[in-house]
């Protein structure tokens, strides 16, 4: 992850998952498996898979382990996991 990773993430301009192309307005998720920003319909069906609560829990404990001493904004990267956001 790059300190850049607000910036790549607001701004990418397709689905890390599906391909879809995501233009600025378009609401992107981050994805607790890989932190990739994916488009809704990617993240309903990766909430439909059985180790989803599992993975969701580590990754918000990854996130504020790891962002808090990097990027001194854990709540916002924690956050874009479980809450859409435009660029
Ligand atoms: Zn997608």
């Amino acid at each position: 992850m790059s300190r850049n990773w607000k910036d790549a993430l607001r701004c990418a301009t397709a689905c890390g998952r599906c391909g879809a192309a995501l233009a600025p307005a378009d609401p992107r998720i981050l994805s607790v498996y890989d932190h990739e920003p994916i488009c809704l319909p990617c993240k309903r069906r990766e909430e439909e898979r059985p180790d989803y609560e599992e993975r969701a829990r580590e990754a918000v404990g990854a996130c504020l382990a790891d962002v808090e001493v990097a990027y001194g904004d854990p709540g916002g990267f924690c956050y874009h996991h479980f809450y859409p956001f435009t660029c």
